[in-house]
């Protein structure tokens, strides 16, 4: 029996793990926050390790947010991730685990580039100034799982997803990534009868994963996967404007009618398209259309409004 330790396990990514897991009785996971453990401690990591003795490592605890997020707190995203993944790869190491999926993010990409991009070109160029000091906190996390992987022939891998969105997200209308904090702001406008507003122009492209279509991936990356970094994402194809899922929010409130633009807020990096093809070479995975997973995540913010992060 494989012991999982999963770490960020109250999160999004790890939330969507926990609603899969029943489909994979061979594993035993366990699922640690920051009120168990504060990883960006050395000292808290070993007791970790120490208490669970995980013979693997699905590590997706970090300081996440989205565009505006990290454009006003890039020490926190520098800082806290540094130290995160710094701690935990470390501690997978000398606990002798057997292997660990590490998450980085398609918006680490260098910013000038061509497209799609895959997973040879990561570290090619600056990343969009944006999210400059998470990009490169999660770069030093590949760096660094590449080191062990050299040094000492440990089977550390990378994952690289695409937008993640689901049930379990963190609402907070400033620091979200754009659907949950879209969701919010619809069931707000809705609920006050005002007009509901998105930032930007809508134009800027993305690819949407639904939160429990990455977490099958990221346990099929640890039972199966033999590359030391994979990008976990829709096809090309299923690139989404902004405008185009802030109108299937509207529709899923039944508020379509009263959408603004407030176009004194960024726009961010204009697009990240990433190459998924590693992935399909290997796995047929029939992913959830950003239509019905806009709809589940709807559902589940209305019905869980007391207890959702925001
Ligand atoms: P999330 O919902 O914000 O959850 C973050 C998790 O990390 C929570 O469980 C949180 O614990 C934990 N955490 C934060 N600081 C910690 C600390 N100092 N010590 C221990 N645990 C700590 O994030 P997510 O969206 O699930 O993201 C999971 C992974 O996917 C991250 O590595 C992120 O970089 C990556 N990713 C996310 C997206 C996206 O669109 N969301 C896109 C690409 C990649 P508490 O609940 O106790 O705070
Ligand atoms: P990214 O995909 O990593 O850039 O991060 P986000 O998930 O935050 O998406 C940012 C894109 O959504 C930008 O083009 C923003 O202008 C747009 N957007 C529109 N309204 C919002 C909002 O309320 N919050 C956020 N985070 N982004 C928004």
């Amino acid at each position: 029996m494989k012991t999982i330790l999963v770490t960020g396990g109250s999160g999004l990514v790890g939330q969507g793990i926990k609603a899969v897991e029943h489909k994979y009785p061979t594993c035993k996971f366990i699922y640690v926050s920051s009120k168990d453990y504060d990883l960006s401690s050395m000292k808290d990591t070993q007791k970790m390790f120490e208490t669970f003795q995980p013979t693997h490592v699905i590590h997706l605890a970090a300081c996440v947010g989205g565009l505006f997020k990290n454009m006003n707190n890039k020490v926190e995203m520098l800082e806290k991730n540094l130290l995160i993944n710094y701690n935990v790869v470390k501690c997978c190491h000398e606990s002798d685990v057997q292997k660990l999926v590490a998450c980085l993010s398609t918006c680490i990409f260098p910013d000038k580039t061509t497209y799609p991009i895959n997973e040879t070109m990561l570290h090619n160029g600056p990343p969009h100034d944006s999210n400059d000091a998470y990009a490169y906190a999660k770069r030093m996390l590949e760096i660094q799982c590449k080191a062990y992987r050299e040094n000492f022939g440990s089977d550390f891998q990378c994952v690289i997803p695409t937008n993640i969105y689901g049930p379990h997200d963190n609402y907070h209308l400033e620091d979200a990534h754009v659907i949950p904090a879209l969701i919010h702001k619809c069931y707000n406008a809705k609920s006050e009868n005002v007009p509901f507003v998105m930032r930007g122009t809508g134009k800027p492209l993305r690819q949407f994963i639904y939160s429990e279509d990455l977490a099958e991936l990221i346990i099929w990356t640890m039972e199966h996967n033999t590359e030391p970094t994979i990008i976990l994402s829709v096809p090309e194809k299923d690139e989404v404007s902004i405008e185009y899922v802030a109108r299937l929010i509207a529709r899923s409130f039944n508020y379509h009618h009263n959408l603004r633009f407030d176009t004194s807020f960024s726009d961010g990096q204009f697009k990240k398209t990433a190459d998924n093809s590693l992935l399909a070479s290997k796995i047929n995975y029939k992913f959830t259309p950003i239509e019905k997973g806009i709809n589940m995540a709807v559902e589940w913010f209305i019905n869980n409004y007391e207890i959702a992060r925001k």
